[in-house]
């Protein structure tokens, strides 16, 4: 049984059908990465997993409880998160304090923006937030403000804020897209850094083979809504399925 298992899902829009019959089943504590050609699907079972679309059929469960039904903030409380194509930071604050707040949030079950600032008495959190920037190497950073930091350090922080959400899974929508080489190398290791240092499943929709090679265990591909195969990434590399879908060969 995997942390993350997928059963028979499926999902319409109108008259498209975007997922048939999908099964995924994603090992604890693996890296497990999506591929597949733009259309496929990716980002519609993402969305299905984090509770902001509903299949029509099928089953979602996670660590043993089905997700289904669940409202976004419920299944990120369960232990799944989510990090955007664009990192979510708050740009006006430092570095530190934008780790200060989901810390804030896993203890207390909110945001308390007006927390930020007021650290007495909260050693907890403060020892939390170094942690975490320690984490993703970013100690010297921290009076840094957001705004100021460049395309991989806001990766890097975004990644420390999810991190203190203490995820069991953590789910990458094309992390890298858009990047140059050296900050998508620089998300490699990072990815790799994390990975190294906690228990931690990752599942990763990724178009960059680079990327993909690089970091994942095994490799779902998927086409037109179905998964073709589920390989390790040296099975994928000359796989006949593959090459026709996903390079159209
Ligand atoms: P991928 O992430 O693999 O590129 P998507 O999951 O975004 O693919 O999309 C799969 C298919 O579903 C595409 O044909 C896309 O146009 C369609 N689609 C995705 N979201 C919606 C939506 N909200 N409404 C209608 N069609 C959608
Ligand atoms: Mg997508």
């Amino acid at each position: 049984m995997g942390i993350l298992e997928v059963k028979n899902v499926s999902k319409r829009f109108g008259g498209l059908k975007a997922l048939s019959d999908v099964n995924l089943s994603v090992r604890e504590n693996t890296v497990h990465a999506i591929i597949g050609p733009n259309g496929a699907g990716k980002s519609t079972l993402l969305n299905c997993l984090i509770g902001k679309l509903i299949p029509d059929t099928g089953s979602v469960m996670f660590d043993g409880q089905s997700v289904l039904g669940r409202k976004p903030h419920e299944i990120n409380q369960m232990g799944i998160s989510r990090v955007f194509q664009t990192p979510e930071i708050f740009s006006d604050l430092t570095v530190f304090e934008n780790v200060m707040i989901p810390c804030f949030a896993k203890r207390d079950g909110a945001f308390r923006m007006h927390a930020i600032g007021k650290t007495s008495g909260e050693s907890d959190i403060i020892e939390q937030a170094e942690r975490m920037l320690i984490d993703v190497n970013m100690q010297d950073k921290r009076h840094v403000q957001a705004s100021s930091l460049s395309r991989g350090d806001k990766r890097r922080l975004e990644m420390a804020m999810c991190l203190s959400q203490q995820p069991k899974l953590l789910l990458l929508d094309e992390p890298t897209a858009g990047m140059a080489r050296a900050d998508t190398n620089n998300t490699i290791d990072l990815l790799k850094e994390i990975k190294a240092k906690r228990d931690i499943t990752m599942a990763i929709i990724e178009h960059d083979m680079h990327v993909v090679f690089s970091l994942a265990e095994r490799i779902t591909v998927l086409a037109q809504g179905t998964p073709l195969v589920e390989e390790t990434p040296e099975n994928i590399k000359g796989h006949p399925k593959v090459r026709e879908a996903y390079l159209g060969e």
